[in-house]
């Protein structure tokens, strides 16, 4: 039995099992993939206190080192559920079930689909969502980034340095991102913008993109666009399948929790993205990994308390 079972390598995840594991406390980190979570795919980070700018990827690895220096377990693992058994959790991944004193949840997001007919034939032939993964493919080629959100505009920017030119297609004429990326965006020559408009259809050959077809919400025309590559970024969708039977999310799907990362369930807690709140960030999730790691301890302490006085 383990004093807590963390679930997701993400910024959030690593620093509740940081300060979880510096409590003395024996601390399991079940992730899906590589430690680091989105920051793996982001390209340079410039809001991190105390680095300038550093590259998502080597953030990430920095933080591991961080997190597992004082003994965190690591097992691979796709948790499919947990079932609360009062005064201990059970994490269910698909070939084991773990035991845990306390469970923090900290599975994050993952981008959203467009939801357009050639998203899906097109995946990885000219369809990403990942600048930094695949940006290096498309030299010298047009590229559509759809999406008004920092997401987008960051990742357009990021790509200038291999496309010829980076058009950002957004439904409204006015961008949600940050105002300092939209002024970076905005004295890129290299970025171009057509604003009120939807991609209705990523087009394509037998092999690859080619465009996209797309209308313009106010006037209804709809004209075709040349690009060798699409990159999406619409947004996001809560990773909580997992965790719907246990009623501890809301209606879109994102885990309430009071503002000591408590969530429903005693002894179940959630941080990061993967939480109803305001602004998604790194910043933020190790904000809140820091908090649930310091109150999984005393939230042991206090059941040791309850366990004496019966
Ligand atoms: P995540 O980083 O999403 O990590 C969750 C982890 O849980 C993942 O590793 C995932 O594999 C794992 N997981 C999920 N489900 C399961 C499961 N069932 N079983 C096991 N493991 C599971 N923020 C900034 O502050 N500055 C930036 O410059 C910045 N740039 C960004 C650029 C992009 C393109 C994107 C998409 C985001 C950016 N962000 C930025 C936001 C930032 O990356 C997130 O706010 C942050 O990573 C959230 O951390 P997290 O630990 O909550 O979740
Ligand atoms: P986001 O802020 O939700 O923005 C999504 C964008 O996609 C919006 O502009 C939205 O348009 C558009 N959109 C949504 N659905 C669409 C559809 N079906 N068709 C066309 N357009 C659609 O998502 P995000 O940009 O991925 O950011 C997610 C979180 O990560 C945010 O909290 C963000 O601050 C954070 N983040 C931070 C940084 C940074 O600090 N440097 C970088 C990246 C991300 P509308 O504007 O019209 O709604």
């Amino acid at each position: 039995m383990y004093d807590v079972i963390i679930i997701g390598a993400g910024p959030a995840g690593m620093t509740a099992a940081l300060y979880a594991s510096r409590s003395n406390l024996s601390v399991l980190m079940i992730e899906r993939g590589a430690p680091g979570g989105q920051m793996n795919n982001t390209a340079e980070v410039e809001n991190y206190p105390g680095f300038e700018s550093i590259m998502g990827p080597e953030l990430a690895f920095k933080m591991y080192e961080g997190a597992i220096k004082f003994g965190v377990e690591n097992a691979y693992g796709i948790v499919q559920g947990i079932n609360d058994q009062g005064s201990f959790k059970e994490v269910v991944t698909e070939d084991k079930t773990y035991q845990g004193k306390t469970v923090i949840i900290a599975t994050g997001c993952v981008h959203r689909k467009l939801g357009v007919k050639g998203e899906e034939e097109f995946a990885g032939r000219g369809v990403s969502y990942c600048a930094v993964c695949d940006g290096a493919f498309f030299r010298n080629k047009r590229l559509i980034v759809v999406g008004g959100g920092d997401s987008a505009v960051e990742e357009a920017i990021y790509l200038t340095q291999f496309a010829s030119e980076v058009t950002i297609v957004h439904r409204r004429d006015e961008l949600r991102a940050q105002k300092i990326i939209q002024d970076r965006a905005f004295g890129n020559e290299k970025v171009t913008f057509i604003w009120d408009s939807v991609v209705e259809e990523i087009l394509g050959n037998d092999m690859v993109v080619t465009g996209v077809q797309i209308k313009n919400v106010q006037t209804g025309e709809v004209t075709e666009e040349a690009a060798g590559g699409v990159f999406i970024y619409v947004g996001l969708d809560p990773l909580t399948e997992p965790f719907k039977a246990s009623n501890i999310t809301n209606e879109a799907g994102w885990i309430l929790t009071n503002d000591q990362m408590e969530t429903a369930i005693p002894g179940v807690y959630a941080v990061g993205d993967v939480r109803e709140k305001g602004l998604r960030q790194i910043t933020t999730a190790v904000g809140d990994g820091s908090i649930a790691g310091q109150q999984v301890f005393d939230f042991i302490e206090s059941q040791k308390d309850i366990e004496t006085v019966q």
